[in-house]
């Protein structure tokens, strides 16, 4: 099978090398060129634009930063719906918006082209590592035929309902890590505030019921007041959107996760944009009088 990908960043670079790695013919594209060196010597071909992957390409993968841009690199000019063939398919691996991933699985349709929603979870480390949790929405028909790509970059594949379906599992998922940092980011503040020997102390917290992969990957950075990427601050604010968003459509009240896009907007106001997420620590530590 040739997989294409559109997309190149953190995520897409790495985990369109490991489907390299893993012998699948690969033909990439990325707005920027020239990024993801991490390619070099895995044979695969730069293409002109989306539609030139699509073209040369069985599935296209999309992983890009927010939701108006897979629709550019879909639909735009130049852009996977021009050069797709009829009976290929697109999994799109960004993270967006649920409801406007089902109108773009609705136009690709219209061309003859399938759509699944895959977007992922464990990080840039998961990514590097092929270890990532993969949310698939769509029908299984459609997961079967790309499952060997997929396996290639994650470990943990789950269907999870119909297209879009995937995108909202994600949205849970940032707002389980929203809570999630803002209590680790505490507990180290508290520590600190409090004297202890912070390392020893959240090795003696990994066995027990706080463990967490942030506790585990991120404390460090905390203790440090250093957060270097990872996954952006911005891109977490932009998820925590589609989540407070789709949590408007379904009359659901989420108060950590608005504080934490809060959070989150004063430290892109204040130039904080990339840093890692686990930059929240810095408004958590400023709380205390602590160097932010
Ligand atoms: P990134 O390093 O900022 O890369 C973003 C990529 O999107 C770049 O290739 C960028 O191209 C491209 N892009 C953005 N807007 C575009 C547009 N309008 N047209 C064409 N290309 C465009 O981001 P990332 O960390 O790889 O994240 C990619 C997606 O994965 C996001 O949806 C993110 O939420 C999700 N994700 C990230 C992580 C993580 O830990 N990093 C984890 C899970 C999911 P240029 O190089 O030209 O800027």
């Amino acid at each position: 099978m040739r997989v294409g990908f559109v997309g190149l960043g953190t995520m897409g670079g790495a985990m369109a090398a490991n489907v390299a790695r893993a012998g699948f013919t690969v033909t990439a594209w990325n707005r920027t060129p020239g990024r993801a060196a991490e390619l070099a010597g895995l044979g695969v071909t730069f293409a002109a634009s989306p539609a030139a992957v699509a073209a040369a390409t069985d599935v296209v993968i999309t992983i890009v930063s927010d939701t108006p841009d897979v629709e550019a690199v879909l639909f735009g000019p130049g852009g996977v719906a021009a050069g797709a063939a009829t009976g290929s398919i697109v999994v799109d691996m960004s993270t967006i918006s649920p409801s406007a991933t089902r109108d773009f699985a609705g136009r690709l349709a219209a061309h003859g082209v399938a759509m699944l929603d895959a977007p992922v979870s464990g990080g840039s480390e998961g990514a590097r590592k092929g270890t990532l949790s993969i949310f698939v929405g769509g029908s299984e028909a459609d997961l079967d035929r790309v499952r060997p790509v997929l396996a290639t970059m994650g470990t943990t594949i789950t269907l999870v309902g119909p297209i879009g379906s995937g995108q909202a599992v994600k949205a849970v998922n940032q707002v389980i890590l929203a809570g999630t940092y803002l209590g680790v980011a505490e507990g180290i503040v508290l520590a600190i505030k409090a004297g202890l020997d912070v390392e020893q102390t959240v090795a003696a917290l990994s066995g027990g019921a706080a463990q967490s992969w942030v506790l585990a990957n991120r404390s460090g950075r905390m203790l440090a007041n250093d957060y270097p990427l990872g996954f952006k601050v911005a891109l977490h604010r932009k998820d925590l959107g589609i989540a407070l968003q789709l949590a408007r459509e379904t009359g659901t009240a989420l108060p950590i996760s608005a504080l934490c896009e809060q959070i989150e907007a004063g430290l892109i106001g204040a130039g904080h944009a990339d840093d890692d997420m686990s930059a929240v620590a810095r408004a958590i530590r400023s709380l205390s009088a602590l160097e932010a």
